[in-house]
């Protein structure tokens, strides 16, 4: 059997419709070797109001220990999705390390006040060129933070299709330089498919930066209901095999290793 993971799950701790148990069946299902949840959390900005509360951070955490405990046939990992804050790294790191996570995934979901899928009315009177290039650079910074060891969605500023005009070869190169310097990896996030850009996350036309820059690589599915867990899978190893990515990453109390596939 190909072993594969999905690392980027949310249930009814954060955003998500069910229960982590309803999650197990589908998981086994599609096949799968390892799930984890990456339940939201924002330390410095709840405005979207998707976010677990930290206080119940505890009963998240031993709730799937006891889940791990009782499963058999795929192994459960423990997770957070994170926001990051810039100024804010000491405090998040703080915060972050004590807690027995298998991973990290950081994510850049606010550029000033709003989130960036909070709606198209972000990006309405707004260069796209620029709102682009802010984005990235905010990525950028939280992946040279260290906080994290997946960035989640990189290019989620493509959320609605808006198309900038400039070069993005650069940007992507950037990030995926920057990546490997801090020993990050990228997902590719097949939720996007369910969104409204309609494909995955990142632009498939810059996976070969990705692959060139020699970048570890997951496959999520950022599903909120257990029947997108694991959804569109297939594509995701067919398009990075053709692509000439071999292997991908597996962790475990926050070490990586590479597994083929
Ligand atoms: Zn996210
Ligand atoms: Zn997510």
């Amino acid at each position: 059997m190909i072993y594969r993971t999905d690392y980027h799950m949310h249930s009814s701790y954060s955003d998500g419709r069910s229960v982590p148990e309803d999650y197990i069946f589908p998981a086994i299902s599609a096949g799968l070797s390892e799930i984890g949840f990456s339940e939201h959390l924002s330390l410095f900005n709840n405005s979207a109001g998707l976010n677990m509360n930290p206080a119940i951070i505890p009963t998240y955490i031993s709730h799937l220990q006891d889940l791990q405990k009782s499963t058999k046939g795929i192994k459960i990992k423990i997770g957070l999705e994170v926001d990051y804050f810039e100024g804010k790294e000491e405090e998040i790191k703080s915060y972050l390390n004590p807690l027995p996570l298998d991973y990290i995934i950081g994510s850049v979901h606010y550029l000033g006040e709003k989130t960036v899928d909070v709606g198209p009315e972000f990006y309405e009177g707004k260069s796209i060129d620029r709102l682009f290039e802010a984005y990235f650079d905010s990525v950028v910074i939280a992946v040279s933070s260290g906080l994290f060891d997946i960035i989640a969605h990189c290019d989620l500023i493509r959320i609605y299709g808006y198309k900038p005009s400039l070069n993005l070869e650069p940007l992507y190169r950037k990030l995926a330089k920057t990546m490997k310097i801090h020993n990050v990896a990228f997902e590719v996030n097949t939720n996007g498919r369910n969104r409204p850009l309609a494909d995955f996350y990142p632009d498939r036309q810059f996976l070969h930066v990705f692959r060139d820059e020699k970048v570890p690589v997951c496959v999520n599915s950022d599903a909120h209901m257990p029947s997108r867990v694991g959804q569109y899978f297939d594509e995701a190893y067919d398009l990075l095999r053709y692509i000439g990515f071999t292997e991908m990453a597996v962790f475990d109390k926050r070490v990586r290793r590479m597994v083929p596939f």
